[in-house]
């Protein structure tokens, strides 16, 4: 039935930038249809990203708590703390489980039509989905919400089984003696954190001369020194040349920084070296839908592909890989089709590791800064100068305020510590609002908090006039 089938938009893939661009669609009285391919919806970030590592971050460190910090807090156990990882896997199963089902809910409420199977482009304005059987649906307009995949190095043979992804490693069976992870970033780091709680040894290898190359330095630095004193190894600027699989065990080769060998022995190797855009089965050109040299597809500042009525979000076109880049995509597509003009400052979207301390920024680094030329000063404040860290224990890490040396205009705002991720909410707003340090720093902050820290920066940029140091 043509008519039936017939769509304002039909939005391909349900992650995080797809089922938010189907809601806002459907809200702005649009037809809307949603392709899935998996079973579930959610896309990476509900079922093997975001929900899930975050789950087991938490699961992780009520462990280390326990083991750790719950004497000197005057909690004492009757025996030995121990991880029963099937459960903490399953506990985390249930968190997605019920994170996906609630995407099933906002569909019904909102009236789009999910299909379950992989959508393919017949021509710019027919799909045909193959999934039980295969049909065909016609949209006016479509959104391509296709993700990623983790990506690999082009001689490595990822097993799934020691030789892992991020996907495998939200549920291996036993905890690993040795993991070695390639790549220092975001996703590397938050679950080598996990397995080091959970007891395993942890070497991380970076090419980059430091872990997180991406986020301010001074980030880099203080995170580098809280996983040291946590005994992970750290081994930057060196570049793997081989990963091999022997019986059980798994060899790294890779040459440091002098450009000598180094061979590093772990039973399993996470490999988080970055992720791909995902457009197979797609058949883009079909649609006239151009993808560029990285495989990313192609969209001009309307997000609009080489097809008119086609659009990209997410991580299958440029710029960071993040849940909520994707979603303000999203709702930026579905309002730039119904005629409206909405706008994204890139500038703003926050980065966050959610790594303990948490790890955030907004805006501009030190580094940027200086690249462009740009005249600025800096405020910073420890964490450890705060009552309310050291009320819980969590004196690592700072908040860092870069301002306009003339204007006073925050330009960026880098922290390290309890919370962060929460926390750079704040500067989030500060600067949406092109406040000044100094305006942050005459507004009232909650004490005891931590982002007490955030006033405190904010005074140490406006005129060096921090008041607890
Ligand atoms: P995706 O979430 O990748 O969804 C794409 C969907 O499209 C998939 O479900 C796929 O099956 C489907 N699909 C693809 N092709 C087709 C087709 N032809 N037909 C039908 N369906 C198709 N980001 C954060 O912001 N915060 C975090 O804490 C965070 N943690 C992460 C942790 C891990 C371990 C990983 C791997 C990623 C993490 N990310 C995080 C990144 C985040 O998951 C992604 O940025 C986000 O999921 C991108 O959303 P998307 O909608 O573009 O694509």
């Amino acid at each position: 039935n043509i008519d039936m089938n017939s769509y304002d938009v039909a939005v391909i893939g349900s992650g995080p930038g797809g089922y938010v661009a189907a809601i806002r669609c459907a809200q702005l009285g649009m037809k809307t249809a949603i392709i899935e391919k998996y079973s579930t919806l959610g896309g990476t970030c509900l079922n093997v990203g975001c929900i899930p590592s975050k789950a087991l971050l938490d699961s992780s460190h009520h462990f280390e708590d326990a083991v750790k910090h719950f004497d000197t807090h005057g909690i004492e156990l009757p025996g030995d703390v121990k991880v029963n990882l099937e459960k903490m896997i399953a506990r985390k199963q249930a968190v997605v489980d019920q994170t996906t089902g609630g995407i099933d809910f906002l569909m019904k409420k909102n009236n789009i039509d999910v299909y379950q199977g992989l959508g393919s482009f017949k021509d710019a304005r027919h799909i045909n989905i193959a999934g039980e059987e295969t049909i065909e649906i016609e949209a006016k307009h479509t959104i391509i919400a296709t993700g990623s995949k983790p990506s690999s190095l082009p001689f490595i043979n990822i097993d799934k089984e020691r030789i892992i992804t991020s996907t495998e490693a939200l549920k291996l069976k036993e905890i690993p003696k040795h993991l070695v992870v390639i790549g220092g970033g975001v996703i590397g780091l938050e679950l080598g954190q996990v397995y080091r709680r959970l007891g395993a040894e942890v070497t991380v290898v970076e090419y980059m001369d430091r872990i997180i190359p991406t986020m301010d330095a001074g980030l880099s630095k203080e995170l580098n020194k809280v996983f040291k004193k946590a005994k992970f190894k750290m081994n930057v600027s060196h570049k793997v040349k081989s990963v091999e699989r022997v019986g059980d065990e798994v060899i790294i080769k890779a040459d440091n920084k002098k450009g000598e060998e180094v061979e590093i022995k772990g039973d399993y190797c996470l490999v988080s070296v970055g992720r791909r855009p995902y457009t197979d089965g797609l058949n883009s050109e079909a649609a006239g839908v151009k993808l560029n040299d990285r495989g990313q597809v192609e969209v001009n500042d309307h997000l609009q592909t080489s097809a008119s009525n086609i659009y990209a979000i997410g991580d299958v076109i440029k710029g960071a890989m993040l849940a909520h880049k994707a979603e303000e995509e999203g709702v930026f597509v579905a309002e730039t089709i119904a005629g409206q003009k909405p706008h994204i400052d890139y500038n703003l979207i926050p980065g966050v590791v959610y790594t303990w301390p948490e790890v955030a920024s907004v805006g501009k680094s030190e580094e940027q800064l200086k690249e462009a030329g740009v005249a600025y000063k800096s405020g910073s404040f420890p964490m450890r100068a705060l009552g309310r860290s050291r009320a819980s224990m969590d004196i690592d890490g700072f908040v860092k305020i870069l301002a306009d040396k003339t204007t006073d205009e925050i330009l960026g705002v880098h922290m390290i510590g309890a919370r962060a991720a929460d926390m750079i909410a704040e500067a989030v707003v500060a600067m949406e609002f092109r406040a000044s340090a100094e305006d942050v720093s005459r507004m009232s902050h909650a004490h005891p908090t931590y982002t007490e820290a955030i006033k405190e920066a904010a005074l140490a940029a406006t005129e060096d006039r921090a008041l607890h140091i």
